[in-house]
């Protein structure tokens, strides 16, 4: 479904990605993991064309996005949740959510929402809240809410677990569990490689720009080279 083939990117002169190669087939879960300053988000918006690769190609169900607009990508059947859940904080929990359709019709909207407040009740009880008075539990839920609204084929994760608490982690990671149920691809970057290798089909660590290890999420999990640098020995 999505395809990086030797992807170099660079801001300015500083290379950040040194020929990465990473493949999400449809209806995986797949999480990259990798330490601060990796370049997991510089990854992910490179798949988003917000920078573009200066070398190598973005494959998006076969058709080559590497230079595409960002707003084309966006419409192609991908949603990105980016890191830091950042959610309308002056609108309310549905107002957001409609900001999520925006390229839909009011009864695709309707449908949506509806789909969206049965994953996450929670949002239905807040309906009217503005999002910046939520926990960040619940503002992560909407951020994971408003990028469903376009009806995806594929959602994009960066770190959604990061500054929560265990038990919200784990509500949002199986949150992400039935999302692959429901025949969404997902595509994971996280810094919590436990839990996200835990639940991936796949996944790749990333280090320092490159691709260093790639396997099922079960194998990488007992890799003793994982274990030491991502799992704490
Ligand atoms: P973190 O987990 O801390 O968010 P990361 O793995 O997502 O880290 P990136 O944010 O992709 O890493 O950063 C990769 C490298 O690219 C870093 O050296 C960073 O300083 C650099 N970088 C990221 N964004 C920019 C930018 N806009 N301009 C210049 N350099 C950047």
């Amino acid at each position: 479904m999505l395809v990086l083939e030797n992807v170099h990117t660079h801001y300015g002169k500083i290379e950040a990605l040194h020929g990465v190669s990473v493949e999400v087939k449809r209806g995986e879960i797949v999480s990259l993991i990798g330490a601060n300053g990796a370049g997991k988000t510089t990854l992910l918006m490179t798949v988003c064309g917000n920078p573009q690769a200066s070398s190598g190609r973005v494959m998006l169900e076969g058709r080559d996005i590497t230079r595409e607009a960002t707003a084309n990508i966006m419409r192609s059947g991908i949603a990105i949740v980016p890191e830091g859940r950042r959610v309308f904080s002056g609108l309310t929990v549905e107002e957001n959510l409609h900001m999520g359709g925006f390229f839909n019709t009011k009864a695709e909207i309707r449908k949506s929402q509806e789909h969206v407040y049965e994953l996450f009740p929670r949002l239905k009880e807040r309906e009217n809240q503005r999002a910046g008075t939520m926990s960040g539990g619940e503002q992560q839920m909407l951020a994971i809410g408003r990028a469903l609204m376009s009806k995806p084929r594929m959602i994009i994760l960066d770190e959604p677990s990061l500054g929560l608490a265990p038990l919200i982690i784990q509500q949002i990671f199986d949150i992400i569990g039935q999302l692959r149920e429901e025949g969404i691809t997902v595509f994971l970057v996280e810094q919590n490689a436990h839990q996200a290798l835990s639940l991936a089909d796949r996944g790749y660590v990333l280090e320092n720009g490159r691709i260093r290890l790639q396997d099922t999420g079960k194998n990488l999990l007992n890799n003793p080279e994982v274990r030491e640098a991502y799992l704490g020995g």
